[in-house]
């Protein structure tokens, strides 16, 4: 391996996100060979055949190959280097005609991410002068680096997310909300959280079983997404528990938003294949603690007068309610 291969690898290593390997990749094009114009096209991550040229060699600029589509490129679509001696030849690439330079050859070396071929590395060169084997060999191990690069960076992240999501709902997790909180009080940011809990859950799942259950846990989790907005959070904190977030929103405006949920939900379920169920929730502000989990505590306590008072409502508690709430609790831990 050449010093510069070695260098190429290191680079790659450093590089942190998407982004990161693409700058990579515009000065490793230059490095494995300066006079060609080379690039990189690829699918960003969420697209799934749309490509982009995300990276041109620093020296000689970009090769400039009209293609956007996978299917539309063999390299790609076989996951095979391509080496096309003159753009002119019959079965040249459509591609590599008209390019402003004129009559081309050109190489085309799969970029595949995870075990698929997602982009492409492309270099032209004079007419039935293609890129020499040892440039396509260089070119190659750069391709292979490139996707091996690209593909840890995109199981790190989808492993980061699943360790953040709920799998039944998809929504975000406790750990996630409780970061997000903890960063919003960092921030100074006031809020106002939202405790929300199914009611009479276990007797649903009891009557109708754990997958009528599942099915209107998911409906109550869409439910809540369709009723907030913008910079809005809610989260699944556990079993039929959920966490509504309102960024500097007052009390009064979250109760109303709350309510329009609550009925909300009421339409849904009427409509939908699911058991009918309700959902209680307790109210608080941010201003009510010095961290996450007293705010909680005093959404908590909301919460617990709502189903005291017959659920299927939403009460607001402030560290009064919460005092009341939990005073009784400890002089009545049977809550007789
Ligand atoms: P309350 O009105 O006081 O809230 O009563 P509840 O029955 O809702 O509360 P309880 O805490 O006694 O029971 C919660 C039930 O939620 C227990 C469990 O069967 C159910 N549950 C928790 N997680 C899941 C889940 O992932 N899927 C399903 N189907 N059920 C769940
Ligand atoms: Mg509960
Ligand atoms: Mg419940």
């Amino acid at each position: 391996m050449g010093e510069s291969s070695r260098q190429i690898i290191d680079a790659l290593d450093f590089a942190r996100s998407d982004t990161d390997v693409y700058r990579v990749v515009s000065e490793a094009l230059e490095l494995v060979d300066d006079e060609h114009p080379s690039g990189l096209l690829i699918t960003p991550t969420g697209s799934s055949h749309e490509l982009h040229e995300v990276a041109t060699n620093t020296a000689t600029g970009s090769p400039g190959c009209p293609v956007t589509n996978t299917d539309d490129c063999l390299a790609i679509r076989r996951g095979q280097v391509v080496v096309t001696d003159s753009s002119e030849a019959i079965n040249a690439c459509p591609r590599l005609r008209g390019r402003p330079g004129g009559p081309c050859s050109a190489v085309c070396l799969p970029v595949a991410v995870q075990g698929h071929s997602v982009g492409v590395i492309h270099a032209i060169a004079e007419d039935r002068h293609p890129p020499g084997p040892q440039v396509v060999e260089r070119l190659a191990d750069l391709s292979r680096q490139v996707g091996a690069r690209l593909g840890a960076l995109r199981a790190l992240e989808s492993s980061r997310a699943e360790a953040s999501t709920d799998a039944l709902t998809g929504l975000p997790n406790r750990r996630s909300l409780e970061s997000e909180l903890q960063q919003m009080l960092d921030g100074r940011r006031a809020f106002v959280a939202v405790l929300a809990d199914l009611d009479k859950f276990k007797s649903l799942n009891d009557t109708y079983g754990h997958e009528a259950g599942d099915r209107a846990l998911q409906l109550f989790a869409k439910v809540m997404q369709d009723n907030v907005r913008g910079h809005d959070m809610v989260a699944r904190v556990g079993g039929e528990e959920f966490v509504v977030v309102y960024p500097e929103m007052t009390v009064q405006g979250s109760i109303e938003a709350i309510e329009r949920l609550r009925t909300g939900l009421a339409s849904a379920v009427a409509v939908a294949a699911v058991k009918p169920f309700t959902c209680s929730f307790g109210v608080t502000h941010s201003s009510v603690g010095m961290t996450v989990a007293e705010i909680l505590r005093v959404a908590d306590a909301g919460l617990l007068r709502a189903k005291e008072l017959g659920g299927d409502r939403v009460v607001y508690a402030d560290q009064a309610l919460a005092a009341e709430v939990f005073d009784q609790a400890d002089e009545d831990p049977l809550g007789q």
